[in-house]
């Protein structure tokens, strides 16, 4: 009789054994159906040696696996991944595998669907319903379902506009082969500096052997041009590649970028994808057909059948690091997936983190640097403009300096670029008459107001409430005001000053979709867009070469706060705004507006030394054991009810293991002390480098118990503090 053990696609169970049914045949990876209770559930044959399980059952007591799904078993490599992610992170091995089997909405066998899109008819009288359904869809198409959720409708408005004739079904396919992309196609003739790093890349790519390498080039330096010729050697090869990007926003302009270069487009894998798209892609990264694949974190874990290089562009990036679920930095698993895979792993960064640059202090990642922009562009010149000695008009946020230079630019039919790091028109909501503060709650965060949308919102967890009138507290009306400056406000402040010049908000609300993020580097490269207004998404990879001024609103607001990484990541932002600046032939002009301009990383901008700014940092870190001298990782105990976290998160930390080279700080509020509707304590452990600090946490939260509304979750390398 033969058996086999399987991880089945539920995190909340371990892997379970079963029967091989006579004339199956399966082997570890073998993406299986099996029975459980009255259901039937995906999973993948293990090795059993590897995954011990703790439910031992009898041979005459074992269940029958019910098929063999017809797709390539998922390899040893990725399979030594989801056992190494799972040990790392704490983070049951079957939630590692859902992101490699997408949640096995790949594995579905069908393969034609039904999806629906607008037919261009719109009748004469239309519910606002409808009219916003129509309006929402625009060029997309999807299930009736995915429609729904754009437009925000119920599923039968949808249908609706089906019977009337305004949106009609067509037939997709999910086995049309991608285009195969063609390396020879718009290949750039390189500088000396570009063809010695690219010769290097490709060389590494043809070794087929793991090779962590830093590509640390200034922005507008070419590094993306550079990785590039990496991904044509693998092309080549018939070997596939992996490019990972920080925001699926990025992906669009990733895209036409790929092609210009390549000929066809990539894969791309993202959350915005439609469930046929999903499956086409997944299929074709299982067998290999997919030579190029671009996609945020989530494509870390998709099973490549025969990968030979992975990039990791804009690697300095924060939301490379997963804050839900299984909590991940996608950085650094790329770096072993690559080890597994034993394939070069590219991080692409002009302001890489201080753990990347540690590695190659130590020797244990290679660099390669790009010192100069591309094709004689310079680097633009920064300036501070001290907030006290030049402060805007009262109520307003643009220092008369910046006002000047708007006008210069505009008057030279030039773009500039105003930053600031916050979504909505205005942070917080008070009563000038009671002091009452708009408070979310489910979260331990403001009600941002969003005039555009007419809307108050918790950034967190995205409750809404209409405008309030009048205060809930003390009932005066017309006593409400906005505190603070939002990219709408500041929007505002500018079509007040320039009223000609057109101008554009670009954050995630407004460049929620790749074909919006698209449309907006069509207007930008137009010249439709005199001014954008934009958060941390416009402060990366994009390159307008009409762009010539960047303004930056508040560039103390990154310092606030305890964070460990607060000065790094104030420099890496602002240096990556200011790094779109002047990137064609026409110079930069960077503006910081700061209350502090003697502060570090103020100086170290506007002197362009990075290196002491970075050596500086590098030895706090060392001196306080923080990453990556030391590590941290955090407990966080939530309950529904407070006294329930504080009372589990106390009892645990009183039970917190003595060992030589770990302290364990806490219980304290996490950073965000409530969080949809849960409240959070943390436990912050804090050990030497050389500690197996899982393996301690492992074994002290499994000999422990906690109520049944108690979450305990571990994060292990924390971004937040
Ligand atoms: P980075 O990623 O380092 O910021 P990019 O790769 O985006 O830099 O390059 C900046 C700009 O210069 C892009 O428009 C790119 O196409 C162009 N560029 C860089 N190197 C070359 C080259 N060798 N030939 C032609 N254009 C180049
Ligand atoms: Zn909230």
């Amino acid at each position: 009789m033969s058996r086999a053990r399987v991880l089945l696609l539920n995190a909340a169970l371990g892997p379970l054994d079963y029967r091989v049914p006579y004339g199956m045949a399966v082997e570890p990876g073998s993406i299986v159906l099996a029975p459980l209770g009255p259901r039937q559930l995906a999973g993948v044959v293990w090795e059993p040696e590897r995954m011990p399980s703790d439910a031992e059952v009898g041979d005459n007591r074992l269940r029958n696996l019910v098929s063999v799904y017809d797709v390539p078993p998922l390899a040893a490599p990725l399979r030594r991944l989801i056992e190494w992610t799972a040990n790392y992170y704490l983070a049951p091995p079957a939630a590692v595998l859902r992101m490699a089997l997408a949640s096995a909405s790949a594995l579905d066998g069908a393969r034609s669907v039904t999806e629906y899109r607008l037919t261009g008819h719109v009748p004469d009288r239309l519910t606002p319903q409808r009219a916003q359904a129509l309006e929402r869809i625009g060029e997309r198409q999807g299930l009736v379902r995915e429609l729904a959720t754009i437009a925000d409708v119920s599923d039968g408005v949808i249908r609706g506009l089906v019977k009337i004739g305004a949106i009609e079904p067509v037939e997709v396919t999910i086995d049309d082969p991608y285009p195969i992309p063609d390396p020879a196609f718009g290949a750039p003739d390189l500088s000396p500096d570009q063809t010695a790093a690219a010769d290097r890349l490709r060389e590494a790519v043809k070794a087929e052997a793991f090779a962590p390498i830093l590509l640390d080039g200034v922005t507008g330096s070419g590094k993306t041009e550079v990785y590039f010729e990496a991904v044509a050697e693998a092309i080549r090869a018939g070997r596939q590649t992996l490019v990972l990007l920080p925001e699926i926003a990025l992906t669009e302009p990733f895209l036409k970028r790929f092609a210009a270069r390549f000929g066809h487009v990539p894969v791309a894998w993202h959350s915005d994808l439609r469930q046929s798209q999903r499956r086409r892609a997944w299929r074709a990264i299982a067998s290999g057909e997919a030579l190029v694949t671009v996609g945020a974190r989530s494509a870390l874990f998709l099973p490549y059948r025969n990968l030979g290089l992975i990039v990791v562009d804009e690697a300095h990036e924060t939301s490379f690091k997963q804050e839900d679920g299984v909590m991940y930095h996608a950085r650094d698993v790329a770096v072993m997936r690559g080890q597994f895979e034993q394939v070069p792993v590219i991080l692409a960064s002009a302001t890489p983190a201080i753990e990347t640059r540690q590695m190659v202090a130590q020797g244990r990642y290679e660099e390669l640097k790009l010192a100069a922009r591309h094709g004689g562009a310079t680097m633009p010149e920064i300036t501070p403009i001290d907030l006290l000695a030049d402060p805007p008009p009262r109520g307003r946020w643009l220092a008369p300096t910046l006002v000047a230079a708007l006008t210069e630019t505009l008057e030279r039919k030039e773009q500039a670029l105003l930053f600031l790091n916050r979504r909505g028109y205005a942070p917080l909501t008070l009563c000038r008459t009671c002091g009452h503060r708009f408070q979310c709650p489910n979260c331990t965060a403001w009600m941002v107001e969003h005039r555009l949308v007419r809307r108050l919102q918790c950034h967190h967890c995205g409750h809404l409430m209409p405008p309030p009138r009048a205060c809930p507290e003390c009932n005066e009306e017309d006593s409400l005001v906005a505190c603070g400056p939002g990219v709408e406000r500041i929007a505002d402040e500018v079509a007040a000053l320039f009223p000609d010049a057109a101008t554009a908000i670009v954050t995630s609300d407004t460049l929620w979709s790749p074909a919006k993020a698209a449309e907006f580097v069509g207007k930008m490269e137009a010249r439709e867009i005199d001014i954008v207004i934009g958060t941390q998404l416009v402060t990366k990879g994009y390159h307008f070469p009409n762009l010539t001024l960047v303004g930056v609103i508040d560039s103390d607001l990154g310092l606030s706060g305890g964070d460990l990484r607060a000065a790094e990541r104030s420099f890496q932002q602002i240096a990556q705004v200011a790094g779109r600046a002047g990137r064609g032939e026409k110079p930069g002009h960077v503006f910081v507006q700061t209350r502090e301009t003697k502060a570090p990383v103020i100086e170290a901008l506007v002197s362009g030394d990075a290196a002491s700014f970075y050596a500086a940092e590098t030895e706090s870190r060392r001196h306080a054991g923080a990453p990556p001298f030391g590590r941290y990782a955090g407990i966080i105990v939530s309950s529904e009810q407070l006294d329930e976290a504080v009372t589990t998160a106390r009892a645990i930390g009183r039970s917190a293991p003595r060992v030589e080279g770990m302290e364990v700080y806490g219980p304290a509020p996490a950073p965000l002390a409530m969080l949809r509707g849960r409240h959070r304590q943390r436990l912050l452990v804090h050990a030497r480098r050389a500690l197996d600090v899982q393996d301690v946490i492992r074994k002290w939260l499994g000999g422990l118990e906690w109520p049944r509304g108690v979450r305990v979750a571990v994060d292990v390398d924390p971004y937040s503090f």
